[in-house]
C-alpha cells in the first residue's frame, strides 16, 4: 500500500512517500540518515485544541507511528491501555475520599437531568462538572484548592430533583432529599476540606490536607510510626508507606495497602487481567520480566517487590513499548509517603530520541564538569537511558493534566546501582507546542530582540530543558554517606528542592559550548533564550495560574520562583537581572547571561549541598524565602495583563481511544480513534471502569 505523507521532521518538511513498504528506502536515505520503512506522521490539519473554559484548556494529542506496529504490538499496547484505565478510580479516590461520591452525582445529573439544559445555571454547572473532571476531584489539579461551584445551592438541589434517583450513590436506604443535603457541605462549605495538599508547617498537614491518604491519625502519630519501621541502615530501603493508607484500628495505627485483596481491590485485579495478557505477549524476556513482576507486587503489595519491578524495568531499555503504571509520585501527600496512581502508555520516537540519547552519552562529561563540591559528584553516572517517546494513552494521575518528561524509579538507591529510565513525551510537546499562539511573548517580554529570540529559539530550547533537566538533572549528584532519602531528611521540601536541582543542572548548561559540540544545540542563543524565559516565568508568567492573596504551593511553581528569586537577589548588587518599567509595566531583564549562568552554578551547588547532608533547615530557607511568597501588586499587575489575552493558563488533554478489530474473540488490529468532546469521553470513561464503591 502507497500512502502520501507529509512529515515533519526537526522543522524540515519531508515529503515522503510509502507505508510498510521498505523496497523503495534508498530514496528515503538520502534525505534522511536512517530507513523508514513505514511513515505514519501526524496530520498537519489535526485540531488540537477543542475547548476552553476556567482556567482550562483541552487539547488533544496525536499518535504518529502508531500504524507502523506490528499487530502484535498494537495488541499489546491495547492491554496496557485498558489496564492504564482501570486505575482511574483509584487516582479519584486518592485525591478526596468523596470525590468518587461526586463524580458519580455529577455523571448521573449530565446524563438524566430533565430540566432546561440551556439556562445559565446549568452552564454554570457544566463548567463545574469540566473542571471536576479535569482535576480528578473537587480540588484544583495544580493550586490543590477546593473548586467552589458558581451555581448556588438551591440550584443544585435542583439538579438533583429532576435527574434520576436510582443512578445516585446513595447509602443504603437514604432518601434523594437527605442525599442532597449530605453533598451539600462537600461542594459548597469553603471550610469542608479547603484543601487537597497543604504544606503550611505550622499546621497538622494531615488534617489540613484533604488527601485520602490517612484517616483518623495525626501527623505526629504517622511519621513516629514511619520513623519506626524505615531502617536508616539499610542500603536497599523500599519506598516506605508509598502503597497504602494508614488509619487506626483499636488505637493502632495500621496501613490498608492497595493490593489485589486490599484496599482498591476491584480495580487493581481489573489491571492485574489486562497485565498479565500483555505479558503474555511481551517484545521480549526483558519486558515480560518486569510486567511479570509488576503483576507480582500488585498482588504481595511488598514494597522490595515493587523495588524488583522497578530494576527490571530499567533494564528494558530495547523494547519500542513502554508502560510507566503503579504509585509513583508522591507530590500529593503532604509527608511525601503516598504514590499516586498513574500510567503512561508509550512507543519509542526513534528520530527524536536521537538528541536525547546524544546528551545521556556524556552523562560522565555533564557530572565531572558540574560545579557541584567534590565529594557530591558521582564518580560513575550508571545507566542513564534517556529517549523521546510518542503517548498513546495516559491515565491516572497524568490525565487530563500531564507532565511533559518523566524520570523514574523514584527510589534513590535504584537510581544510583541500576539507572533511571529518562523520557520526554513528544508528541504532547508537539501539542502543546500547536496549541499557543504568540501573545504571551508580545506581552512579558521587555523588547523586540528578546521577543524574538524566545520566539525564534525558544521551541527547541525548551525541549533542551527538559531533556538536561530529566536526563542529566535528576540523575546527578550523590547523598553522603548515613544521610537518609531526601523524603525523609528534607520532608516537605523535598519535592520543591529536587526539582530545583535538576533546573539547575539544565540551566547550568544551557549556556555551555558543550551541547553545541556534541551536535544537540545549533548556537548559545538556544540558551539565552531559555535564560530569558526561565526569569520571565519563574518571577512573572507563573503568577498568572495563582488566585488572588495565595501563596505558592506546588512543588514545580515554587521550585522556579526559588531559582528565579534566588539569582535575582544574588546578583542584584551587579544588575545581572535588572526589573524594568515600562508604560506601567514591569519586565525583568538580564543584562549579563555569563554572570547569570555563574549564579545559577553557586545555587545548584547549594541545593545539592542541601540534599547530600540533608540539612533541614538550609532546604526549609531556600525554599520558604524564595519559593513561597508572592508580591501581591506583581501578582495583581501579571493576572490584569494575562488576563487580556484570553489564554487559559492550564492544559489538559483528551485521551486517543484504542479499539481492537475482533476476528472471533482474537485481536487481529487495533484502531486509533482521537476522541473531540471532552465530556463525552468523560461520561464514557464513567461507565466504561467504574470499578471501585465509593467512598473507600
Ligand atoms: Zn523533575
Amino acid at each position: 500500500m502507497k500512502r502520501l505523507a507529509l512529515m515533519a521532521l526537526s522543522g524540515i518538511l519531508i515529503l515522503s512517500e510509502s507505508c510498510g513498504n521498505a523496497g523503495d528506502k534508498k530514496e528515503k536515505d538520502e534525505v534522511k540518515k536512517e530507513s523508514t520503512p513505514c511513515v505514519d506522521a501526524s496530520d498537519s490539519t489535526f485540531q488540537y485544541q477543542t475547548d476552553q473554559f476556567a482556567d482550562l484548556r483541552v487539547l488533544r494529542y496525536q499518535v504518529p507511528g502508531f500504524q507502523c506496529l506490528t499487530p502484535k504490538q498494537k495488541e499489546m499496547l491495547y492491554y496496557l491501555y485498558e489496564a492504564a484505565l482501570c486505575g482511574r478510580d483509584i487516582h479519584w479516590d486518592q485525591n478526596y475520599k468523596y470525590n468518587l461520591t461526586v463524580r458519580k452525582t455529577l455523571e448521573n445529573i449530565v446524563a438524566s437531568y430533565k430540566g432546561d439544559k440551556n439556562s445559565e445555571d446549568y452552564k454554570k454547572f457544566m463548567v463545574y462538572a469540566k473542571r471536576v473532571w479535569f482535576s480528578s476531584g473537587i480540588h484544583h489539579h495544580y493550586s490543590s484548592d477546593k473548586i467552589m461551584p458558581e451555581f448556588s445551592k438551591s440550584y443544585f438541589a435542583d439538579l438533583i430533583k429532576n435527574s434520576d434517583p436510582a443512578a445516585f450513590p446513595l447509602h443504603g436506604g437514604e432518601q434523594v432529599d437527605a442525599f442532597e443535603q449530605r453533598m451539600e457541605p462537600i461542594l459548597f462549605d469553603p471550610n469542608v476540606a479547603p484543601k487537597k495538599v497543604d504544606l503550611d508547617p505550622k499546621k497538622d498537614l494531615i488534617k489540613s490536607s484533604a488527601v485520602n491518604f490517612y484517616e483518623g491519625v495525626t501527623q505526629d502519630e504517622v511519621q513516629k510510626f514511619y520513623a519506626a519501621t524505615i531502617d536508616k541502615n539499610s542500603k536497599t530501603p523500599v519506598m516506605t508507606g508509598l502503597n497504602s493508607k494508614v488509619i487506626k484500628e483499636n488505637g493502632k495505627l495500621v496501613e490498608k495497602k492497595w493490593m489485589v485483596g486490599g484496599m482498591y481491590s476491584a480495580a487493581i485485579e481489573k489491571m492485574v487481567y489486562w497485565l498479565d495478557k500483555a505479558s503474555a505477549i511481551a517484545e521480549n524476556p526483558e519486558q515480560k520480566d518486569a510486567l511479570v513482576k509488576l503483576i507480582r507486587f500488585y498482588k504481595t503489595g511488598d514494597l522490595k517487590d515493587f523495588d524488583d519491578y522497578n530494576i527490571a524495568w530499567v533494564k528494558d531499555v530495547n523494547s519500542v513499548i513502554d508502560v510507566v503504571n503503579g504509585y509513583i509520585e508522591v507530590y500529593s501527600d503532604p509527608l511525601g509517603y503516598k504514590g499516586s496512581f498513574e500510567s503512561c502508555v508509550s512507543i519509542k520516537d526513534m528520530e527524536a530520541s536521537k538528541r536525547i540519547k546524544a546528551i545521556g552519552d556524556n552523562a560522565q562529561w555533564f557530572e565531572d564538569n558540574s560545579p557541584l563540591k567534590p565529594e557530591h559528584k558521582k564518580k560513575d553516572v550508571k545507566g542513564i537511558s534517556a529517549k523521546v517517546i510518542t503517548v498513546v494513552v495516559e491515565g491516572g494521575d497524568n490525565a487530563p493534566s500531564t507532565p511533559i518528561g518523566i524520570n523514574l524509579p523514584n527510589n534513590e538507591w535504584i537510581r544510583e546501582q541500576h539507572g533511571s529510565k529518562s523520557v520526554n513525551l513528544g508528541n504532547i510537546v508537539e501539542a502543546y507546542d500547536r496549541a499557543s499562539g504568540p501573545g504571551v511573548i508580545d506581552e512579558f517580554y521587555y523588547n523586540d530582540e528578546i521577543k524574538e529570540r524566545v520566539k525564534k529559539y525558544a521551541h527547541l530550547a525548551d525541549k533542551l530543558h527538559t531533556d538536561m533537566h530529566e536526563v542529566i538533572g535528576h540523575a546527578s549528584g550523590q547523598i553522603n554517606p548515613g544521610v537518609a532519602q531526601p523524603y525523609v531528611t528534607l520532608k516537605n521540601y523535598a519535592s520543591t528542592l529536587e526539582e530545583g536541582r535538576a533546573d539547575l543542572v539544565a540551566l547550568y548548561y544551557l549556556l555551555d559550548p558543550k551541547l553545541v559540540e556534541i551536535g544537540v544545540m545549533p548556537s548559545l542563543d538556544y540558551g539565552k533564550a531559555a535564560y530569558d524565559e526561565y526569569i520571565t516565568k519563574g518571577l512573572m508568567i507563573q503568577l498568572s495560574r495563582l488566585a488572588p492573596g495565595k501563596n505558592l504551593e506546588e512543588a514545580h511553581m515554587r521550585n522556579r520562583q526559588l531559582v528565579a528569586a534566588w539569582v535575582y537577589e544574588k546578583g542584584a548588587k551587579d544588575k545581572v537581572i535588572e526589573k524594568k518599567s515600562k508604560d506601567g509595566k514591569t519586565f525583568f531583564v538580564i543584562n549579563d547571561y555569563s554572570k547569570l549562568r555563574v549564579l545559577f552554578g553557586d545555587l545548584l551547588r547549594e541545593i545539592q549541598r542541601v540534599k547530600s547532608e540533608g540539612d533541614y533547615k538550609a532546604g526549609h530557607d531556600l525554599v520558604e524565602n524564595f519559593g513561597v511568597k508572592v508580591d501581591p501588586a506583581l501578582h495583581e499587575e501579571v493576572m490584569k495583563r494575562y488576563s487580556k489575552l484570553n489564554i487559559a493558563p492550564y492544559m489538559g488533554f483528551i485521551q486517543p481511544k484504542l479499539v481492537p478489530v475482533m476476528d472471533g474473540d482474537k485481536i487481529i488490529d487495533v484502531k486509533v480513534e482521537y476522541p473531540k468532546d471532552f465530556v463525552e469521553q468523560m461520561l464514557y470513561y464513567g461507565k466504561q471502569y467504574a470499578l471501585l464503591p465509593v467512598e473507600n
